[in-house]
């Protein structure tokens, strides 16, 4: 009897302790038929050189539209498809839709604008990476000048990575490292491997104006990109304080709230129709 109780309190006691644990399962098992049904769609956030103003770029930012639950943001389901590996058929079909999005931005006049696409550690097991990508991407007459590879740092550690990251730059893609300095990193790699761009976390920029070390932080992550070479990019800025502290050091995009958030593909050709309008490149 005791023991019943103890089982029963411990039932109780998981689910309480792991509210979660329950919706992980059901998203584990929903993922794959999401897949088969589609159901997977791309947001865009713009991205503003600061020099000019202009959008100069897009980070694609896949979302799940679940048939019962609605929209459901990529941190609820892309850890469990990376756990799952349910990742590389799902990556390369965000790709898809990044390309044919690109491909009908291009046939409808716009000149053609770089799109940020994530990719994930497991992506990188496949051996054939690289020749996937550029086939992707060629099939849509694309040049990969104007796709943009996203890795975290902890990815361009790991051993093996070097010759897929050299070949995709080989063939003319843009690789930049995403949510740089937050992650265990040697600033190594930057002499290493083939990187073109930064993306300053939003944990950094949050500090602006608040906290003279992330500021410090920031100075310093600047001016080794400049002497690199690379261009700098900050996330997540939300006031006129981050802009202006950006601005003021020669950060070279800005990508955050401020500006934009991430909006589905119309809103961003209207966004697009109405920059084209003002440089006249677009009757
Ligand atoms: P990330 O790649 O670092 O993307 C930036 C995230 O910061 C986005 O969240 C974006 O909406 C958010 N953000 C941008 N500006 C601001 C701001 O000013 N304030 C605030 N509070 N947030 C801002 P999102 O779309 O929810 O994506 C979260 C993460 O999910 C991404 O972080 C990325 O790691 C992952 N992810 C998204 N799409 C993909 C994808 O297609 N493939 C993979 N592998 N991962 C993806
Ligand atoms: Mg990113
Ligand atoms: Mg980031
Ligand atoms: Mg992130």
């Amino acid at each position: 009897r005791a023991k019943d109780e103890g089982k029963n309190q411990f039932r109780v006691y998981d689910v309480t302790l792991n509210p979660n644990a329950e919706e992980t399962i059901e998203i584990k098992n929903s993922l794959r038929v999401a897949l088969a049904n589609d159901e997977f769609i791309v947001y865009y956030q713009p991205q503003i050189a600061v020099d000019t103003g202009q959008v100069v770029g897009l980070e694609a930012l896949v979302r799940w539209v679940h048939p019962t639950r609605g929209l459901i943001p990529p941190n609820d389901f892309i850890p469990i498809a990376e756990e799952t590996g349910l990742i590389v058929p799902i990556g390369e079909r965000i790709l898809q839709l990044v390309c044919n999005q690109s491909r009908a931005w291009q046939d409808a006049g716009f000149p053609p604008i770089r799109i940020a696409v994530n990719l994930s550690a497991r992506q990188f097991a496949q051996k054939d990476l690289s020749q996937r990508i550029s086939s992707i991407v060629g099939k849509h007459r694309l040049d990969p000048q104007y796709i943009e590879l996203e890795i975290t740092e902890s990815l361009v550690m790991k051993e093996g990575m070097q010759p897929a990251l050299h070949s995709l730059r080989e063939k003319g893609f843009t690789i930049s490292i995403d949510d740089f300095g937050t992650q265990y990193s040697s600033l190594n790699y930057l002499k290493l491997l083939p990187v073109d761009k930064i993306k300053i976390d939003r944990s950094f920029v949050k500090g602006i104006a608040r906290d003279r070390k992330d500021e410090a932080i920031i100075v310093a992550m600047l001016l080794i990109a400049s002497r690199l070479n690379l261009t700098v990019i900050a996330e997540g800025v939300e006031t006129v304080e981050q802009l202006s502290f950006l601005q003021q050091n020669n950060c070279h995009e800005i990508q955050g709230f401020i500006f934009h958030k991430p909006k589905p593909a119309e809103q961003i050709t209207e966004l697009l129709a109405s920059q084209s309008h003002r440089k006249g490149t677009v009757s």
